[in-house]
């Protein structure tokens, strides 16, 4: 095991005027890394914008002997994430690790929730990962080196009754992450995606019962819900050490684990004529059964599992 230093190292971090974006940051600096601190400065509901948030941060890291940059600019457009990247190459030279980390709430019942709320839920999370994304990787393909760790959350892989739009953004930012990871790997960029937990002005915008809920467990978690305890996975993401991509990475009340889309066994169907909705009634035991499965890689990885499946068929 070795010590992940980022001396001469140039990270980007977005959303880094507050909360996980702030401990992050603290954290690359500490290490060693120019970091490129980005905050619109907006509220948790994403009204407004102030550059106290990076300047603040900016701030910090410099009174500790770091070495950071502020920018103002939002992630939710093409333009204002070209300027985050174009900051860092400005300022450091390159670019060697991205955390996508800009994040807004909003929640409702599905019923009503407003159109408004899904524009800019998307805009900031889903497109603004892959405009900042797109922008660094460029320089990324340059250097034949790159990181990027995207945010997604339970919210987005597992669901939650009053976040749709919040969970169709995360949910994107998996397949994004996926689809940046197949595009990277062949040039030393690896993208992978965590799903955080931690107590943040975040939580003050989820619902009073849940934010309830929340609090009575906190007792349970100790300390474990502090930003900090996310820090260690991302930073090691984001290092030179980590050589894993394609991969969506939970924290949770003191647990590191991955979360995963698997494909079960399944039930093999006829070839030759279509089943009918009974047969897939009769067989849904099996088609759900979870104690066999794989990962494919990819969309070709799937189609390869059943190109090998099939022909050992075929040979029986
Ligand atoms: P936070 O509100 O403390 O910090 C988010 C920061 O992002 C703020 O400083 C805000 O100004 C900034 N921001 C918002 N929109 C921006 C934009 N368009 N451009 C640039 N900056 C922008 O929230 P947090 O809890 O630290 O969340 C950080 C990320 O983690 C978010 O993406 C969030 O969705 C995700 N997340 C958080 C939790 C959690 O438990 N806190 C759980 C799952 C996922």
């Amino acid at each position: 095991m070795s010590n992940i230093s980022f001396t001469g190292q140039t990270v980007v971090v977005t959303g880094a005027g507050n909360g996980l974006g702030r401990s992050y940051a603290l954290d690359f600096a500490r290490r060693g890394a120019n970091v490129v601190v980005n905050d619109l400065g907006t509220s948790v509901a994403g009204v407004g914008a102030s550059q106290s948030a990076a300047d603040k941060v900016v701030a910090e890291i410099r009174a500790a002997g770091g070495s950071a940059v502020a920018s103002y600019a939002s992630v939710a457009s093409s333009a204002g994430a070209d300027s985050i990247i174009r900051t860092a190459v400005d300022t450091f030279g390159r670019v060697d690790a991205v955390i996508n980390n800009a994040g807004i709430i909003r929640a409702s019942a599905f019923e009503n929730v407003p159109d408004e709320d899904l524009d800019i839920l998307l805009d900031v999370h889903l497109k603004g990962s892959l405009y900042v994304s797109r922008a660094a990787y460029r320089v990324m393909l340059g250097q034949g080196y790159g990181r990027i760790v995207n945010t997604s959350s339970a919210g987005g892989m597992f669901g939650d009754d009053t976040m749709a739009c919040y969970g169709a953004a995360k949910a994107g930012i998996l397949g994004l992450t996926n689809s940046i990871a197949l595009a990277g790997k062949p040039h030393g960029i690896l993208c992978n995606a965590v799903g955080p937990q931690a107590a943040t002005r975040m939580g003050d915008n989820i619902d009073p019962e849940t934010a309830e809920k929340f609090k009575a467990l906190q007792v349970l978690f100790v300390n474990s819900m502090s930003p900090d305890f996310n820090v260690p996975l991302v930073v090691y993401l984001a290092s030179r050490e980590c050589q894993t991509t394609h991969s969506f990475y939970t924290v949770c009340g003191g647990r590191f684990a991955r979360a995963f889309i698997g494909l079960t066994a399944g039930w093999e169907g006829p070839l030759d004529v279509p089943p009918t909705a009974e047969d897939v009634q009769a067989h849904f035991a099996q088609i759900e059964d979870r104690s066999r499965y794989t990962i494919p890689d990819s969309v070709a990885g799937e189609l390869m599992e059943r190109v090998g499946a099939l022909s050992s068929r075929q040979q029986r």
